[in-house]
């Protein structure tokens, strides 16, 4: 039995089972004996392995088996967005629910405070929040943290780039002695590295991001555009190809994120736009509509690279390369969800091309370009290439295309590939 250790608690595994989930994955099968043992774990895993129920199980687990009652919250589960938060929540909710007396707190910026407070009068055992909301609660005295035993932190790198270090530190700094901590994180850079020392004791390290496996079932390919005016072309002639399936589209600002979607609008596709100066409301609701299939096409930028898991994503497209190129990572895993196929086309300007072989050392995959006929880059591909890295003339195995390549090379012909040497 897969998930034996939920035998002591039959609450949990009749919501797991029935989730449909069947084996752990590999993250799961990594990390729960792992944080069962009660060991700190420093663990690099991506969005969409199934990472939150590898500590949510065992967590809840712990709240049965272990934890006395008492007010304020067993486990503390830190993340960097709202949607992250509301989703790490949901979860928790499904869970939980044929748990006697487990209730979920949710705490994010840009939500009214009175229902929170609320929320935290009541007595509960699971609380996920963003930090700087946390902070807030906990300034006012509204957070008993003295019965936790388990602190979460989820998406560790995107809370460093957040600027989330010292709130973190402030909030750990409040919890009781020999807490178990457990970090996600995209990478290992060092400063997750130092973190990680700061708040961990000889913490055990599951590597698991970077390995191709993950993301074999999303194919990816790259299309190399001389300018904006190239790329709304290439777009409007991609959309109509793959219009039977639901579509992020990432850009870099909420300005344009705003442009693009009006004029896709105008164009006769149906589009939501997400971006972080939108209220709460509007973007839950625009996260609800795409979950519903009301919505086609979501213009969105990185607020929504993380937290959304729609399994009727079929293609996301980066109409911009990310700012940070790890959020490459958590935007292509926004398709392919629970082992579904998924397609994640980007668009490279010029100025960007440094950026192919980062993907590729990313992902583990060897850039594939295409183009589209009479729509070629006016830019000389081999100009495009970085220094020193030149592949031409190498001999590489013919690249697997899925059903949509297969189906673009008949319409498009053969795509052209380069990429790491
Ligand atoms: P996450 O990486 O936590 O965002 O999870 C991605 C998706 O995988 C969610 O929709 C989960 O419901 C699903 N999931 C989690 N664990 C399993 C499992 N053992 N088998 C199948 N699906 C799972």
């Amino acid at each position: 039995m897969p998930f034996s250790f939920l035998n002591s608690v039959p609450e949990v595994l009749k919501s797991v089972v029935e989730s449909g989930y069947v084996t752990p994955t590999p993250i799961q099968e990594a990390a729960i004996p792992k944080i069962l043992e009660g060991q700190d774990i420093l663990a690099s895993a991506q969005t969409g392995s199934g990472k939150t129920a590898a500590f949510l199980l065992p967590a809840l687990h712990k709240i049965k088996v272990t934890a006395k009652s008492g007010f304020g919250p067993k486990v503390l589960i830190l993340v960097p967005t709202r949607e992250l938060a509301m989703q790490v929540a949901s979860q928790a909710v499904k869970y939980s629910k044929y748990m006697d007396r487990v209730t979920t707190v949710c705490l994010y910026g840009g939500a009214p405070y009175p229902t929170q407070n609320r929320q935290l009068s009541r007595p509960y055992e699971i609380l996920v929040a963003t930090p700087g909301r946390l902070i807030d609660h906990m300034e006012r005295g509204r957070i008993d943290f003295s019965q936790v035993k388990t602190l979460v932190l989820d998406e560790a790198d995107r809370m460093l780039d957040m600027g989330f270090v010292k709130p973190v530190e402030q909030i750990a700094a409040k919890l009781p002695e020999g807490v178990q901590t457990v970090m996600f994180s995209a990478t290992f850079e060092p400063a997750i590295l130092k973190l990680a020392k700061t708040l961990m004791k000889d913490p055990c390290h599951i590597n698991l991001a970077g390995t191709t496996k993950k993301h074999e079932n999303i194919e990816q390919a790259l299309y190399y555009a001389d300018n904006l005016p190239h790329k709304l072309k290439l777009i409007n002639h991609l959309l109509p190809t793959i219009q039977s399936q639901q579509t992020i589209v990432f850009v870099a600002t909420k300005f344009f994120a705003e442009e693009l979607g009006e004029k896709l609008r105008e164009d006769g596709f149906s589009v939501g736009v997400l971006h972080g100066d939108l209220h709460q409301r509007q973007r839950t609701r625009t996260i609800q509509q795409m979950r519903e299939g009301k919505i086609a096409i979501l213009v969105a930028t990185d607020v929504a690279a993380r937290g959304i898991d729609i399994s009727t994503i079929g293609y996301v497209i980066n109409f911009d390369l990310p700012a940070n190129i790890e959020d490459y990572i958590h935007r292509i895993g926004r398709t392919g969800r629970a082992e579904a196929k998924g397609t994640a086309l980007s668009f490279v300007l010029p100025k960007d091309s440094h950026l192919v072989d980062k993907i590729g050392a990313l992902t583990n995959k060897e850039a594939v370009i295409l183009t589209i006929p009479g729509l070629e880059p006016a830019v000389k591909e081999r100009t495009l290439k970085p220094k020193g890295k030149s592949s031409f003339g190498k001999r590489r195995p013919p690249f697997k295309a899925g059903p949509f390549f297969k189906k673009e090379r008949k319409q498009f012909g053969e795509g052209r590939r380069f990429g790491r040497g």
